[in-house]
């Protein structure tokens, strides 16, 4: 499934914690378990401090001419946080709210992420500050275009390569990919992943992330006692990852109760036909008017009484504001940092078990791995062995993580960043410093 246009906008009716969600620092909150994980690790305060800070961040001033003529300019960065396992890789978003301290976190966690599934990347993350929503597809394409061209320098294979995130999708993928190879005078489908399978793409790229969350979901419930059949599950966002993450767990025998987007909630207490709202959310870029659901307040989402919870859309939406209020036995992160840490520390106090996001939604990088693996190859797998593949990582790094946490009484979340530092810090090691 092709991703929409952005779905995020200020006059959000669901975001309700829009304000709040943007007074916390993404980078700080990373930074927060970073701290907690080395510490534990006793890790070396020199090794500590290069790996807190990310290790190059590139801004750039993107001239478009728009659709009536007129120039716009247009803010774009991208961070690369660490490139000691590998190129750096992570996503574009393109987002009105997009700042500097958002992508650093996001390069962050994308080191993270890449070491507690054990993938050869490094972590980095853009993002240029616009909405498409309210860009013509042209604009769009001009402005993917100046950007890729005004990175060309930090860009590459063996250098970064980026991948869709919120607000970008496959065609912007594939456009980006256009410009590179136009630039280098070759064609050069490694540059990116998540293109169109046509062009380089993997079977199986547009629902890795969803599917390795309903992977999470299950082993995690399978560690706590809860199986996924007959569990009841809400997910907020409707996007790439909320819509598959839905579908998956309705096909593991799962009833997805609730399910919201920035524009509304719906519920249906006997289950909603996950396939048929998909189909619908495509059509009408929203959840909202589903028939098959009854609208409500979409503020009462991530407090709806359910087994497992899927956030799916943005960063900081359980805070300490809302988690005591939180009824959910799992939450499974689609998204990346949708929990504050101090949200942390109530949901465990309450006993809620929190598979964190550097792990449970790894399965879309990981499938991005089998894509530049592919595209060096020029050999294309079979989806069944590209699901299959995913499930065997899937479930070791789960294993990896779990072990941790029994090992040193610390939650997945720690256990993951724990996981993750100690493979960076053993290959920087290992590696030395130059010079
Ligand atoms: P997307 O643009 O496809 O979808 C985002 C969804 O969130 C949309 O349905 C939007 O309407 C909804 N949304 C926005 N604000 C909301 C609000 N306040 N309340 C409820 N819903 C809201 O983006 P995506 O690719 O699905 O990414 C979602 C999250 O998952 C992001 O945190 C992203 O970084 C993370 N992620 C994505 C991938 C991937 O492969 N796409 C991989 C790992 C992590």
């Amino acid at each position: 499934m092709a991703k929409g246009p952005l779905d995020i906008s200020p006059e959000s009716t669901s975001g309700v914690l829009h304000d709040r969600a943007h007074t916390i620092n993404p980078f700080e909150e990373m930074a927060s378990r970073f701290d907690h994980a080395a510490e534990l690790l006793k890790l070396d305060p020199g090794m500590r401090k290069v790996l807190r800070e990310p290790i190059k961040e590139v801004k750039v001033a993107i001239p478009v001419v728009m659709d009536d003529g007129r120039i716009e300019v247009f803010i774009g960065y991208r961070v690369h946080h660490n490139i000691a396992r590998g190129p750096a890789k992570g996503g574009i978003r393109y987002d009105p709210g997009v700042t500097l301290d958002e992508v650093r976190a996001l390069a962050s966690w994308m080191t993270w992420k890449c070491a507690v599934m054990n993938i050869p990347f490094g972590g980095g993350k853009g993002g240029v500050i616009c909405d498409p929503r309210k860009l013509s597809r042209g604009e769009i394409e001009r402005l993917t275009r100046r950007y890729t061209a005004e990175l060309m320098d930090i860009l590459g294979p063996e250098k970064d390569v980026p991948a869709p995130d919120v607000g970008t999708d496959s065609q912007t993928m594939a456009w980006l990919m256009d410009t590179y190879s136009m630039h280098v005078r070759h064609t050069v489908t490694s540059i990116v992943t998540g293109k169109p399978v046509s062009i380089g793409g993997s079977r199986g790229r547009v629902e890795a992330t969803g599917r390795g969350v309903m992977i999470a979901g299950r082993e995690a419930g399978k560690e706590h006692g809860f199986p996924l059949e007959g569990a009841r599950v809400v997910v907020q966002g409707f996007g790439n990852v909320g819509s598959i993450s839905a579908k998956m767990f309705a096909g593991e025998g799962a009833k997805v109760i609730a399910v919201s987007d920035a524009f509304g909630a719906l519920r249906n207490d006997s289950g909603l036909d996950v396939l048929a709202l998909i189909d619908y959310a495509r059509k009408e870029k929203s959840v909202k008017g589903f028939p098959g659901g009854q609208a409500f307040d979409p503020k009462d989402l991530l407090t709806t009484e359910c087994d497992v919870l899927v956030p799916a859309a943005l960063e900081n939406q359980i805070t300490d504001q809302n988690a005591d209020a939180i009824r959910a036995k799992i939450i499974v992160e689609g998204a990346n940092g949708p929990t504050t840490h101090e949200a942390d520390e109530i949901l465990q106090k309450k006993g809620i078990v929190v598979v964190p996001d550097i792990y449970a939604n790894g399965g879309g990088v990981t499938v991005s791995y089998f894509e530049w693996v592919q595209d060096r190859m020029g050999f294309f797998w079979r989806e069944d062995e590209v699901n299959q593949r995913l499930e065997e990582m899937m479930v070791q790094s789960f294993a990896d993580v779990r072990d941790m946490a029994a090992a040193h009484g610390v939650s997945y979340r720690i256990a993951a960043y724990m996981v993750a530092i100690q493979r960076v810090a053993h290959d920087m090691q290992v590696r030395g410093l130059y010079a």
